[in-house]
């Protein structure tokens, strides 16, 4: 076994949280090592299938509103210095009927949580009837009752161009990457100011391991005998499908076509998101729904997407709401939502191992603010103060118990 040089950091995972926090770490100078057991970015995990949304007003919460604030300006920066396109800003519509509280993401209300949230930052955005969102985009078909609001500078990230993008930056920058190499074990050293990482090919060591692992967390922190933590994750399939926008191609592309996430009912699921065209080569509508229902692992996961799961979201969601969209698809592809039970992020040290930090930034809607977090982190990591606050992630309000 080599025994390499001791490091500042060691992330673990370098996906969409990883590979910021990797960026972020070699910005500010540090040694840093970064290993993941593929090679990022990959289709195997959180952070594939070309787009994610983004939106500057949080309706999951006020908290969110300075991460993904700083992730645009991260991604921008990023774009400029890369000459990689990332960020295209389409505008995006959260729509919903407007005497029901539709549920998004664990929050009732959606829309007008939103709405308010918007108010409460200045963000820029309207407000508008069934009848302003057909004059601005015929392309949806409403009932009638619908609430929406409209932001201007949402739109949507290319998860495997900014991973790629910040690990480029970090190597450039100095930082080590490992890929194809399995971490099996992150362990103290000592009195436990010294972190070993062991993985199935080598051993190092460093003052601080950042373990973001994506749907791989609540194995891992099972196989480290955190049975408490783990149990705060629970792991879901989701499946994303691109239809052929055909003749109407230019009517969903965009600067024709906002991002949008469009509530049906109250229910959580009762929903679908999506895309314009991201790749003019292949025009499509990619549309998703959300489930929470049967849960999964990383080493079970159905991968294949029966074309009847297709098919079904199509007759379902899709038709009867996008009439100009036939049913012919172009792709589909399975992805993981790592869930937490108030669908919060998780971002702290693991109790007796302070050297470590868990970072699981998902339920779902953890990419707009990765780059941020990634800033975040890297600060905590190197024991430096940050104008943003990552105390709302900590885990001991998953351990409070309610009253009564
Ligand atoms: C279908 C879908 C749609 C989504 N839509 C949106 C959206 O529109 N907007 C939004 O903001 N968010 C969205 N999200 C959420 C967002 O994509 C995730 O929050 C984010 O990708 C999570 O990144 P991650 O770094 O935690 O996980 P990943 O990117 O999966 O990275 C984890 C990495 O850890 C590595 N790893 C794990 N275990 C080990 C080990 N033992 N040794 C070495 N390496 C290891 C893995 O190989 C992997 O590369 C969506 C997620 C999905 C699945």
């Amino acid at each position: 076994m080599t025994l390499s040089t001791h490091h500042d950091a060691i992330v673990v995972g370098l996906g969409a949280l990883g590979a910021a926090t990797l960026n972020q770490l070699a910005q500010r100078g540090a040694r840093v090592l970064g290993i993941d057991q593929f090679d990022p970015p990959h289709d195997l995990g959180s952070s594939h299938g070309d787009s994610r949304i983004t939106r500057l007003a949080v309706g999951e919460g006020d908290e969110y509103v300075p991460f993904v604030q700083r992730s645009h300006a991260i991604w921008r920066e990023l774009e400029a210095r890369t000459g990689m396109p990332l960020m295209t800003t389409t505008g995006g519509l959260v729509l919903a009927p407007r005497d029901r509280v539709a549920e998004h993401h664990g929050k009732s209300d959606f829309v007008r949580r939103t709405i308010a949230c918007a108010e409460r930052f200045g963000i820029a955005h309207e407000v508008l009837d069934a009848a302003g969102i057909r004059a601005r985009f015929p392309q949806f078909h409403l009932q009638g009752d619908e609430i929406g609001y409209l932001e201007h500078e949402a739109g949507f990230v290319r998860p495997e161009g900014a991973i790629g993008a910040q690990l480029a930056v970090a190597r450039s920058l100095g930082a080590q990457t490992r890929s194809g190499e399995r971490v099996l074990a992150v362990e103290p050293v000592g009195n436990g100011d010294t972190v070993r990482v062991r993985t199935d090919k080598a051993s190092f060591t460093a003052d601080r391991v950042v373990v973001s692992a994506g749907a791989w967390l609540p194995g891992f922190l099972g196989e480290h005998a955190r049975a408490d933590w783990q149990a705060h994750f629970s792991v879901h399939r989701q499946v994303m499908h691109w239809f052929d926008t055909g003749s109407a191609a230019a009517d969903f592309a965009p600067g024709r076509f906002p991002i949008f996430i469009w509530m049906f009912g109250d229910g959580q699921e009762d929903y679908m998101y999506g895309f314009p065209s991201s790749d003019p080569a292949q025009p499509a509508l990619k549309v998703a729904t959300e489930q929470y229902v049967d849960a999964t692992t990383p080493d079970t996961i159905e991968r294949t997407v029966d074309p009847a799961e297709t098919a079904a979201m199509y007759r379902e969601r899709v038709a009867g709401r996008f009439p100009q969209i036939g049913g012919r698809a172009l792709k589909a592809r399975a992805c993981m939502y790592t869930v937490t039970p108030d669908r919060r992020f998780v971002i702290d040290e693991l109790d007796g191992l302070p050297g470590v930090l868990v970072v699981s930034a998902c339920s779902g809607h953890g990419f707009k603010h990765s780059a941020g977090l990634g800033d975040a982190i890297a600060d905590r990591v190197l024991g430096r103060s940050s104008t943003l606050d990552l105390s709302p992630f900590a885990r001991r309000r998953l351990l409070e118990k309610t009253p009564g």
